[in-house]
């Protein structure tokens, strides 16, 4: 027997109307790549994506025909979020820090029919549409009175007079919510990348659970600052949860830096901040000389790489604002776990409470995960054992694009490549990257708390550890630093620091200081560019 409720397909465009409706007024903040702040608002918002859809109409793009953007966060951007899934085609958002081959070959792989680029950008478009075979329109992200008159890109529009005359109602379409609604390739270390193809049902079921009050924890109420890219992973899925509660959106636009953040959090009231380790690692630089505080901000979700225990203490102690440490991947649109405090742990003492809120937290509804030992058999959730981090859930993948690299999945469940434990009460902690993970005499050292303990001293500003190879131990870890500008610290002090922080056999065997550590497109460490880079390193004798 069926139940007899009604069966309404779960699309994108039911966020943007829902927004409009609901929430019309609140408002769309953006700092654009003219250095100005504009605003809008939901309705504004959902107005112009209408007139984005028309535009793709004009141009006979089909059902799940493909349209990029190379974009920062932007009222623009998010327009073409609704415009393009609304009307039913693949919003394929590109991540601008990729090398230009691997742009165009990822834009040829997707089959994209048009491209939108912010002026920033242009030198790349102009780089690459060459090579790009099946855009058939490019799209600045700009005022008519800004597109470059001889940019040597044949049909280059501005978005303003490509979407200005367009009418500003349109009936969205209706069709099957397992739609393809977008797509972001996975910033892959070796051989090409492979796409995520997202559906409308996996985006708007993401959106609900990221909205609940022990994950994203958004509503009406806040105004949401996405320091993290709607070029990767769709900002965590931020735009979509917004448009689903309400919320007052802040967009940086290219300005990442400290000051800039600092200035729109204050100017914006902005109450909640998402972002990676390394923008609110500028952001706490530029506030600590100058004695800055915050007025309205209130809690920060971080997540992308793990979240040093420093940072933590820093916003939680120094400032009063709490620390939501997240984690997920593309491949999971991104939301896998976020580490929020149960009740009981409410009257533990700080110290305790600190180590819960170093794991990356609990699986949100919808996201089943388990760790598992070489032979795929499950490990014990004590809090201690490692194992590989398999996930399954309905916002996960399936498939790749196109099928590349076969049947990801071992018995219906998604490998992370990542490797972790999970205790008693269900909260997991990354201890690596499986690949990264350093084998010593045995036993697994994690890089991630031997990374942590280096960028807790106030000397050192960034921390890699890699496992070198050792004739006894198999592996030893070596730690590379960046110091901080002006900072002093010998190889001696920072091994000594680790004296009573870890255990003896997992404090490494050398320091290698460095000018910059190599970061991925996503911000992540290149571990392999590292490894590398000391491939003609020699550990010292003990
Ligand atoms: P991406 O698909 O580029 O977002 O990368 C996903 C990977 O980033 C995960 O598989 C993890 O290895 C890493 N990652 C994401 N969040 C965290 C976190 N909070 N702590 C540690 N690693 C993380």
């Amino acid at each position: 027997m069926l139940g007899l409720m009604q069966s309404q397909p779960m699309l994108i465009s039911g966020l943007i109307d829902h927004a409009e409706r609901h929430h019309g007024d609140a408002e769309i903040v953006s700092r654009r790549v003219e250095g100005d702040i504009h605003r809008s608002t939901w309705a504004g918002i959902a107005v112009r994506s209408r007139q984005v859809a028309h535009a793709l109409d004009q141009l006979n793009l089909l059902f799940s025909d493909r349209v990029a953007t190379l974009a920062w966060n932007g009222y623009r951007h998010l327009e073409l979020y609704f415009g393009v899934s609304g009307s039913g085609r693949v919003l394929h958002t590109i991540n601008p820090r990729l090398h230009p081959d691997q742009i165009a070959w990822i834009a040829n792989h997707a089959d994209d029919q048009v491209l939108c680029f912010d002026m920033t950008f242009l030198p790349l478009v102009q780089a690459v549409h060459a090579r790009c075979k099946t855009i058939r329109q490019y799209v600045a992200l700009c005022d008519a009175d800004k597109l470059p008159p001889d940019s040597g890109i044949p049909g280059l529009v501005s978005y303003e007079a490509w979407i200005g005359g367009q009418p500003t109602s349109y009936e969205w379409p209706t069709f099957d919510e397992n739609s393809a609604s977008s797509m972001c390739y996975t910033s892959g270390t070796t051989g090409h990348p492979k796409a995520a193809l997202y559906s409308h049902r996996s985006t708007t079921l993401h959106a609900f659970a990221a909205a609940l009050p022990d994950v994203m924890s958004l509503s009406a109420r806040d105004s949401v600052l996405p320091v993290v890219p709607m070029f990767h992973v769709n900002a965590w899925g931020i735009p979509y949860s917004a448009a689903l509660t309400g919320c007052k959106l802040v967009f940086p636009g290219p300005a990442m830096d400290g000051k800039s953040i600092y200035e729109l959090i204050e100017a914006e009231k902005v109450s909640y901040a998402a972002g990676v380790p390394t923008v609110w690692q500028m952001l706490l630089g530029h506030m600590k000389p100058g004695g800055l505080r915050f007025s309205t901000l209130k809690r920060t979700v971080i997540g992308g790489s793990a979240c040093p225990p420093a940072m933590i203490s820093a916003f939680n102690d120094d400032y009063g604002v709490e620390v939501l440490h997240a984690w997920g991947m593309t491949e999971m649109s991104p939301l896998g776990t976020l580490c929020t405090l149960k009740n009981r742990h409410l009257d533990l003492p700080p110290a305790e409470q600190m180590k819960i809120r170093l794991k990356q937290g609990r699986a949100i509804y919808g996201v089943d995960m388990k760790i598992v030992d070489g032979d795929g058999q499950p490990l014990p959730w004590d809090g201690k054992t490692y194992g590989d981090l398999y996930v399954k859930g309905p916002w996960i993948v399936r498939e790749y694009f196109k099928g590349e690299g076969g049947d990801p999945l071992v018995d219906g469940w998604f490998p992370t490549g990542d490797v972790a434990t999970i205790d008693a009460e269900g909260y997991m902690q990354i201890t690596d990257r499986s690949k990264d993970v350093i084998k010593s005499g045995g036993e697994w050292i994690s890089s991630i708390d031997v990374e942590n303990i280096a960028v807790a001293h106030p000397a050192i500003a960034m921390a890699a550890c890699i496992g070198m190879a050792h004739p006894k131990w198999d592996e030893r870890p070596v730690v590379v630093v960046v110091k901080k500008p002006g900072a002093q610290v010998t190889r001696e002090e920072l091994l000594q620091f680790y004296q009573g922080k870890t255990a003896k056999w997992q404090i490494p065997d050398d320091v290698i200081f460095v000018e910059a550590i190599p970061l991925g497109a996503t911000g992540k460490i290149l571990k392999t560019r590292l490894r590398e880079q000391l491939k003609d390193y020699a550990l010292p004798a003990a």
